[in-house]
């Protein structure tokens, strides 16, 4: 993860949504096709610029409705937990105001919020449902981010995180909405295919290691992968979890030496998301260090959600994991792109710049790739290019592609 394989005075040549080669940019003016088809080639410069792959973001909440003014102010405050949901806020307010929403309502949040990720570099989302919590919600928001996805250039990854927390009405018979998720949600969001991963929230005041198996269990049994939340506030050991092959589990704040050690020798992402420590106003960040000295791979997410991360900023992401995780800008760029790739199962096509991977490529105004973690807060991304289309925050470059 140090090393990035920086080239300097470069060029990429993309052609058909593909990568076709990359080298200096001489090499690029002396491929044959290029010289062939000098007239059908849209140039861009990128003179004194960084290109680098487009950051993949591997773990988002983005199917919600309203932000949560009220937990903002309330935690600054110093309320609780209880007492901010008591105020009318909490994951409770977001339930509600997705059971009520209308598909293409919950579409164009969520297409709103996939242009802003692209703004700031970002060409590939997971998205997860889980603000429903009924089975026709979150059909619902699968649908809704499958028909923002649609519209719009960049890909997404979609996730049925039914098992979120457990709702209200089933407060004292969580097993019975276990079995919703497993035997209604799972089933129809796979013959449907809206989702590619299931999701679980196993920790305290969430679901155990026993309901994550089971849930894990009906995954396997309809053919998708698996993914989860874990440690962010409690332990739990991760021997229930890892028969399943999941493809990365996030937040790991809390975790056991011996746990760590196994996750060495498997291909299992630890996917850490910093911006859930710094807006709850944590004093501590998952320790990035003990997981890459021990080898195991690491990405970085926003974890964009309305009540514990609202950011779609993946620089900001890096940012935190430089200045409060100690992982280098190099790591963090690695972390942000092609681990989060392999976080999401989909490294042969995305997360590196390399002939034959899709043309997924983010530009920054900089002269250097750690000035992108360096200057936090700003957004330095001046163009995106998604499978070979420009969308471009700088008006020079949509000139040039139209
Ligand atoms: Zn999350």
């Amino acid at each position: 993860m140090q090393e990035l394989g920086i080239l300097t005075n470069a060029a990429v040549l993309c052609l058909g949504g593909k990568i076709v080669s990359v080298g200096t940019s001489r090499d690029a003016l002396r491929d044959s096709w290029a010289k062939r088809n000098k007239k059908k080639i849209v140039e861009i410069d990128c003179a004194g610029k960084v290109v680098l792959p487009g950051f993949v973001d591997s773990h988002t909440h983005p199917a919600f409705i309203h932000p949560r003014l009220v937990d903002f102010e309330k935690r600054i405050e110093g309320a609780s937990y209880e007492q901010i949901a008591d105020a009318g806020g909490g994951i409770r307010s977001s339930v509600e105001a997705v059971r009520n929403a209308g598909t293409n309502a919950l579409a164009s949040k969520i297409h709103a919020v996939l242009r802003e990720m692209a703004a700031q570099g970002t060409t590939t989302v997971e998205a997860k449902s889980g603000y429903g919590l009924t089975l026709d919600s979150e059909l619902k928001s699968l649908k809704a981010i499958r028909q923002a996805a649609r519209a719009w250039p960049g890909t997404v990854v979609p996730t049925l995180l039914g098992a979120h927390v457990v709702p209200n009405e089933f407060k004292d018979c969580s097993q019975k909405y276990v079995q919703i998720v497993c035997n209604q949600m799972i089933p129809q969001a796979a013959s449907r295919k809206l989702a590619r991963f299931v999701d679980v929230f196993c920790d305290r005041a969430a679901f155990t290691a026993e309901d994550t198996r089971q849930i894990f269990e009906a995954a396997r049994a309809h053919a998708l992968e698996v993914r989860a939340h874990v440690g962010q506030l409690t332990e739990t050991k991760l021997e229930t979890l890892l028969p399943f092959h999941p493809a990365s589990l996030d937040h790991m704040d809390h975790v056991s030496d011996a746990d760590v050690k196994t996750l060495a020798k498997l291909d299992t992402v630890v996917t850490l998301v910093p911006g859930a420590n710094y807006f709850l106003g944590l004093e501590t960040y998952p320790n990035a260090r003990r997981f890459l000295e021990a080898g195991v791979p690491v990405a970085l997410a926003t974890d964009y959600n309305p009540g514990t991360s609202p950011t779609v900023s993946m620089p900001m992401a890096m940012s935190l994991a430089c200045t409060q995780m100690k992982m280098s800008p190099a790591e963090a760029i690695a972390a942000a792109t092609i681990n989060g790739a392999w976080a999401l199962r989909i490294a042969r096509h995305k997360g590196s710049i390399e002939p034959g991977k899709d043309a997924d490529l983010a530009l920054f105004d900089v002269k250097d790739y750690r000035e992108i973690s360096y200057w936090f807060g700003a957004n330095h991304c001046t163009a995106t290019i998604f499978n070979g289309i420009i969308v471009s925050s700088d008006r020079t470059f949509s000139e040039q592609s139209s």
